[in-house]
């Protein structure tokens, strides 16, 4: 095999599920852009970026770890990050989902917002409340669960508190479904599409 016919070092990981399996919430037609397209191409720049530095062999993570706050290597962390969140936020959906959150995870809803509804309702705050492009976050920080909003590729992974689950609120996340309506796109993602489970399996 030609050595210089290597496979990129950050690959674009599968969906969790069908490019369909979203809808009526979130159409195929988005995600096919969404996935396909803006998430691919944070992925092809990283790689194109990284290429031949000393972030070339690092894990995703540690790519991130490492540019987060670094003036010169904006540009490696901005499109790192994109490919983390992304994929997060993939796992953070499923066709069916909202509802009830699994016990160990409501218990700590319950102690920190005071019930599901004040947590729903702080998560689509934060979305709303986001100026422009950025992210929605359901974080554990110490033994409590937040909420936080980040701008444009910014994520607390590198920060401190713990994902568990997270809402894109950049424009290309809704816009061909529900046009400039955020709150629409919010809400039926909180009821119909939040995957609970995988935010409980990231408590850890
Ligand atoms: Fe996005």
């Amino acid at each position: 095999m030609n050595a210089a016919v290597q496979a990129p070092p950050i690959a674009l990981p599968p969906l969790p599920f069908e490019q369909n399996a979203l809808e009526p919430v979130i159409s195929g037609r988005t995600l096919s852009f969404h996935y396909g397209k803006h998430h691919k191409t944070y992925v092809d720049t990283l790689n194109k970026l990284i290429a031949g530095t000393e972030f070339a062999d690092l894990p995703l993570e540690r790519i991130i770890e490492a540019t987060d706050g670094s003036t010169e290597h904006a540009a490696i962390f901005n499109n790192a990050a994109q490919v983390w969140n992304h994929t997060f936020y993939w796992h953070s959906l499923k066709g069916k989902g909202g509802g009830e959150p699994p016990a160990a995870l409501k218990k700590l809803i319950d102690a920190s917002f005071g019930g599901l509804d004040a947590c729903k309702k702080e998560l689509a705050a934060a979305a709303m409340g986001q100026f422009g492009s950025g992210w929605a976050w359901l974080v554990k920080d110490g033994e409590k669960l937040k909420v936080l909003k980040t701008g444009n590729a910014q994520s607390p992974l590198a920060k401190g508190p713990k994902p568990l689950l997270t809402i894109d609120v950049w424009e290309h996340a809704y816009y061909l479904d529900y046009e400039n309506r955020r709150v629409d796109y919010v809400t039926a993602v909180l009821d119909k599409l939040v995957n609970w489970g995988f935010a409980e399996q990231n408590l850890g």
